[in-house]
């Protein structure tokens, strides 16, 4: 019996990348950040994710998983809690563009024309469409044509009807769920040895100023690291949304992409 093809384009040779992409599969670029997520969560929380939802999603449309951009733009306070953590480990806002921006011509170039970038770190977006308005400029000029790029963040896949089940007492809002409830819950599920329980932080969530200062001052805002408390978090939340985050995706891709229904 012969092993399963591989669906990370890193464990797979070149030969046969090339034999895959004449089925026209969608490639799945993970990008997440290597950023401080409270004293309890790994440094690549939103990198893991991403990987591993990217697998998921993979296995159920046939689409290859790139290798991740394992770092991000800049952490902003009021979302990350901001770029002078030690271990938060950023990119400037145009050298993600170029990543980004060449990565992408780098698999048109190749022959693939279908590409799910799967961003999970919350200051990445403006650069990650820059690096992908960028590209499709770039193949225009150079007379290719047809890549289509889905750019999905996977937060934004979650009902309000699991909202309710994993935030009973009321959901803090997105940019507060840093190594919160649902990334560590998520990580509860996907790597439980990673997750110091015993360490969350207990403390109210922060309530930030609607405006942005800089420099920004290490002594205001969190000083944990955490902007909502994780204390709520379990392994059950983490499956249900986890599978929530894939199913959606996966099926938001086979209607973009056009992709022949698998079933689940
Ligand atoms: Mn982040």
């Amino acid at each position: 019996m012969s092993a399963p093809a591989p669906v990370l384009i890193g464990d797979m040779t070149w030969t046969d990348y090339v034999a895959r992409l004449k089925s026209d599969p969608v490639i799945i670029l993970p990008v997440g950040s290597l950023e401080q997520h409270g004293p309890h969560s790994p440094l690549a929380t939103d990198t893991i994710i991403p990987i591993e939802i990217g697998k998921a999603v993979a296995a159920r449309i046939g689409a290859l998983v790139a290798p991740a951009i394992a770092y991000g733009y800049k952490s902003m306070p009021r979302t990350g809690g901001g770029n002078h953590f030690p271990g938060t480990t950023s990119l400037d806002g145009d050298t993600l563009t170029r990543l980004t921006r060449d990565i992408l011509t780098e698999f048109a170039r190749h022959g693939a024309r279908r590409v799910l970038v799967l961003d999970s770190h919350y200051e990445n977006e403006m650069f990650l469409i820059e690096g992908i308005d960028l590209a499709l400029r770039d193949l225009r000029a150079w007379g290719v044509e047809g890549l289509k790029i889905m750019k999905a963040r996977y937060f934004e896949f979650v009902s309000e009807a699991t909202l309710s089940k994993v935030f009973p007492d009321g959901f803090p809002g997105w940019p507060l769920e840093h190594a919160g409830v649902m990334t560590t819950s998520v990580l509860l599920h996907l790597r439980p040895h990673l997750i110091h329980m015993d360490r969350v932080p207990n403390q109210p969530p922060i309530h930030y100023p609607p405006y942005d200062v800089f420099p920004v001052d290490p002594r205001s805002g969190t000083q944990t690291g955490i902007l909502a408390s994780a204390a709520a978090a379990t392994a059950e939340k983490g499956a249900l949304l986890f599978q929530e985050f894939v199913e959606g995706i996966a099926k938001a891709a086979t209607a973009e992409f056009a992709l022949a229904n698998r079933g689940a």
